[in-house]
């Protein structure tokens, strides 16, 4: 049981905050430490599929989010002609569960801290860094250069693919640079090349993106492929716009409202796994413990799958080692199957071996006429409707 228990949060992102939330509504007594002292635009937008939004809609934070984003109900693959490869539709898991949302990641963000802010159970403490803790639940953090150690039940690691605490406990940790970037940004106006959530392969990579449902379109691109890495090195957006451009003439005009390259978000694509999730009273949670290619749309919502199951097992067992082990058993092989996945589409968008581009886009073709093939068949981890229940069910 998790009532009463006083829990430690490390990092105040999408995982760290559901995570507090969660466990709050549990009964624990929560302090989320934020090395970040003013939340920040993190990043541009963000898809969040139908398992993520079950929890915060559990959490009660359904119409806040459908009030800010734009939401969909399928993906469409195109070539580098604009020919449709294939339309994979969300997977109706229920009212309210049957769409994926894009929004600003902003948003996503206040949301979760005004909800946060409402819960008297949970200390939200901005511009506050973890430099150690350690296996008993001992933890000191650094705030405008004075130090303190606080003892607690339980530290939950959900400090990012960079994780501090990672590398503080013994969690068999390897991080692997998968030598892929991406860029995004968010542009003005709604656009038809982006007139739904959109993926085109293309010779130079991947090129996607969705309107946003305040007027604004967000885009990724990968710049694995030369020379865009070159441009982006140098930050230079009129060969970053070129090279697309001719790739892939329809987002020409999207590019064209980026005024400088500042505007875009440039990010290394990292794979996190862990042997380990636990470590006496440290847990991981999110990218800190599963860091994985953007592909599948699923690195925040397992982030905020972690945040839920963490929450449900502590509420439901005792003592806490036992919870903990549970928790790791019923993630890390989800998660990871859902990584891999992630992985492989990575390496199928990014580097079909040469000359083999068209039989790859056959290949999808094909695959995307079987009836089978869903956004969320075998990536959603968790039952939706059952784990919307199961967030509800912990305020008890
Ligand atoms: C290019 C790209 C596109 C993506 N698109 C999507 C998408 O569309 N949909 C989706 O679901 N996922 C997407 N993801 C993945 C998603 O962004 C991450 O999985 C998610 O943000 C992980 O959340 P987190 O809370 O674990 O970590 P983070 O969001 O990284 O949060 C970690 C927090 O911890 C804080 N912190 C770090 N160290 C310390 C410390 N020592 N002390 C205190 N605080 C600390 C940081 O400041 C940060 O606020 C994408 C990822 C990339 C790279």
């Amino acid at each position: 049981m998790i009532e009463n228990r006083d829990v430690a949060v490390v990092g105040g992102g999408i995982g760290g905050l559901t995570a507090a939330l969660c466990l709050a509504r549990a009964g624990a007594a929560v302090v989320v430490f934020e090395q970040v002292g003013r939340p920040r635009e993190a990043g541009a937008g963000i898809l969040l599929m139908n398992n993520g939004l079950s929890v915060l809609g559990g959490l009660g934070l359904a119409d806040v989010l459908a009030r800010a984003g734009h939401p969909l109900r399928a993906a469409t693959l195109h070539d580098a002609d604009g020919g449709l490869l294939a339309k994979i539709p969300v997977r109706d898991c229920g009212p309210g569960l049957d769409y994926a949302l894009m929004l600003r990641r902003s948003a996503l963000h206040q949301a979760l801290l005004d909800a946060v802010g409402a819960e008297p159970r949970i200390t939200l403490r901005l511009g506050t860094r973890v430099v150690a803790a350690n296996r008993d639940g001992k933890v000191t953090v650094e705030s405008a250069g004075v130090r303190e150690t606080v003892d607690v039940d339980l530290v939950v690691a959900a400090d990012g693919v960079h994780s501090t605490v990672r590398g503080l406990g013994d969690f068999g940790a390897r991080v692997r640079d998968l030598t892929a970037l991406s860029v995004r940004g968010m542009v003005h106006g709604e656009h038809p090349a982006l007139d739904g959530l959109r993926e085109y392969w293309s010779p130079a990579g991947v090129f996607g993106g969705a309107p946003m449902g305040d007027g604004s379109t967000y885009f990724f691109t990968s710049a694995t492929k030369r020379p865009l890495p070159h441009a982006v090195a140098l930050g230079d957006l009129t060969r970053f716009r070129q090279v697309w451009r001719t790739a892939l003439p329809p987002v020409g005009p999207i590019l064209d409202r980026v005024t400088c390259f500042d505007q875009l978000y440039v990010t290394d694509i990292l794979r996190v796994e862990c042997r380990r999730w636990v470590d006496g009273r440290l847990v991981l949670l999110g990218d800190a413990a599963h860091a994985m290619p953007p592909n599948l749309g699923q690195g925040g919502s397992s982030a905020i799958l972690d945040a839920a199951i963490l929450a449900i097992e502590l509420a439901a067992h005792q003592p806490v080692d036992e919870a903990l082990r549970r928790y790791a058993a019923r993630r890390r092989p989800a998660v990871r199957a859902a990584q891999a996945r992630a992985c492989r589409l990575l390496q199928l968008t990014e580097a079909p071996p040469r000359g083999l581009g068209p039989v790859r886009d056959f290949g999808v073709r094909l695959a995307g006429r079987l009836p089978k093939v869903s956004a969320g068949n075998g990536v959603l981890q968790e039952e939706p409707a059952e784990l919307y229940a199961a967030t509800v069910a912990l305020a008890g």
